[in-house]
């Protein structure tokens, strides 16, 4: 598999092309500024001692302290994590919220452990990370197969270790626990607002609009749903088993409420739609439909199948999931891409709505939230496009270079001796 991190830099690479840079913040802008490497003792349920590799990188802290999420998957690596918190880097500049990228993650396949296990992982990577971590130095949040229950465990923890309360340490927590309202929707609101700002750009109406997601996670689902609810026709969603499609549409609310009682895969769930059929994920992502949405994972469209994408626009959830081959051919037939640190800014946008909170100790409503959610993503949104059109580039590359300016006009202030 291609490194995820060369990917991330080929990116910034194109952006030097339009943006000249000092090269101090060349050199800084090409490595993380600092990462740990540590393994998590569990004890397991069965008595035994199970070790679990875990990392977290700070990519930059110029704007601030660092913010992003910690994944717990079996395919997590180094070279993951870096590319993450780099993307997140750029993502908090662009939607011009002060923090620097970050990001944590744990080899550990969950579906195999019991509560208590994970628990004991979660509270484990406090631990061997406290000392890196901190309501002023590097805020995380969840990511893939990490929640609010783990984020509870994860604060609960550090509260221990301080001896202090302190709820800014990490984001995404319960709202009953210091959680903001919004923050589990954040992410798929984001993107629904730029996918709401496109359409009024094309002249498009939501009723004449066909979606697929690929993805039925956090933020897959909701944004299924948001889309649904607002008169667009999802004819297809998936899960990491496969999924299910409908020309006529779906209904993602009923299909998410029948999942989750019947604990299935989502593929088997074709029987509980009308007209609806078992499809891949691969089969999902190359559909005729107006845009894609790739929620699930990173590399799913690849030079492999670039060429086969249908879809005119296609609306990253997902972090990296379009490989920079892919980008290339698709530029080529015309596609428009709403990158992943634009289209799912959201969710750490409303987690810098809850650090707020937080220290402040003054709880916002859903209204205010979601209004000043909207404020931001759609300024980040129309001033990307704006740069698009002036310089003619993608929106990868024009949401990359008003970042970048970002960063590094605060790396040429701060200077270095
Ligand atoms: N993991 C999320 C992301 O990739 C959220 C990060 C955060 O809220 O800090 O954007």
């Amino acid at each position: 598999m291609a490194s995820l991190f060369n990917n991330a830099l080929q990116q910034l690479d194109k952006a030097y092309e339009h943006l000249k840079v000092s090269k101090d913040v060349k050199e800084i802008l090409g490595s993380p500024k600092e990462a740990i490497h540590f393994w998590i003792p569990v004890r397991m349920d069965n008595g035994e001692l199970q070790t679990f590799e875990a990392f977290r990188i700070h990519y930059n802290d110029h704007l601030g302290p660092t913010k992003g999420g910690i994944r717990f998957s079996p395919a997590v690596c180094l070279d993951e994590v870096e590319a993450l918190s780099f993307w997140m880097m750029i993502k908090c500049a662009l939607v011009d919220i002060p923090f620097g990228g970050a990001k944590g993650g744990v080899v550990v396949d969950t579906k195999q452990l019991s509560q208590a296990e994970i628990e004991r992982v979660s509270r484990g990577f406090v631990r061997g990370a406290a000392g890196f971590m901190g309501p002023d130095r590097d805020i995380p949040a969840p990511d893939m197969y990490t929640n609010a229950k783990i984020m509870l465990w994860m604060s609960d923890e550090y509260n221990t270790i301080r001896g202090k309360y302190k709820p800014a340490f990490i984001t995404g927590k319960p709202v009953a626990l210091g959680g903001s309202l919004g923050r589990d929707s954040a992410t798929a609101r984001g993107g629904f607002f730029c996918i709401r700002e496109l359409m009024k750009l094309k002249n498009k109406t939501p009723e004449k609009t066909k979606v697929a997601v690929q993805g039925f996670g956090n933020a897959g689902s909701h944004l299924a749903i948001m889309l649904h609810e607002a008169g667009y026709t999802v004819t297809a969603i998936s899960d990491s088993s496969g999924g299910v499609h409908c020309e006529e549409g779906l209904d993602p609310k009923h299909l998410l409420s029948i999942k989750k009682k019947e604990k299935k895969p989502l593929k088997s769930l074709a029987s509980h739609a009308p007209n609806a059929r078992a499809i891949t994920n691969e089969q999902l992502l190359e559909l005729k439909v107006d845009i894609l949405c790739p929620a699930a994972m990173e590399n799913q469209i690849t030079k492999e199948n670039a060429g086969k994408i249908k879809a005119q626009i296609i609306v990253e959830l997902a972090n990296g999931p379009t490989t920079p081959n892919a980008d290339e051919i698709l530029e080529k037939k015309g596609v428009l891409i709403v990158p992943d640190v634009l289209a799912n800014a959201g969710g750490v946008t409303v987690s810098y709505f809850e650090w707020v909170q937080n220290r402040e100790g003054y709880y916002w409503d859903e209204d205010m939230i979601d209004r000043r959610l909207d404020k931001i993503i759609t300024k980040a949104f129309h001033r990307t496009n704006d740069v698009m059109k002036e310089k003619g580039v993608t929106m990868r590359t024009a949401a990359f270079l008003t970042s970048v300016k970002r960063v590094a006009s605060a790396i040429d202030a701060k200077g270095l001796i």
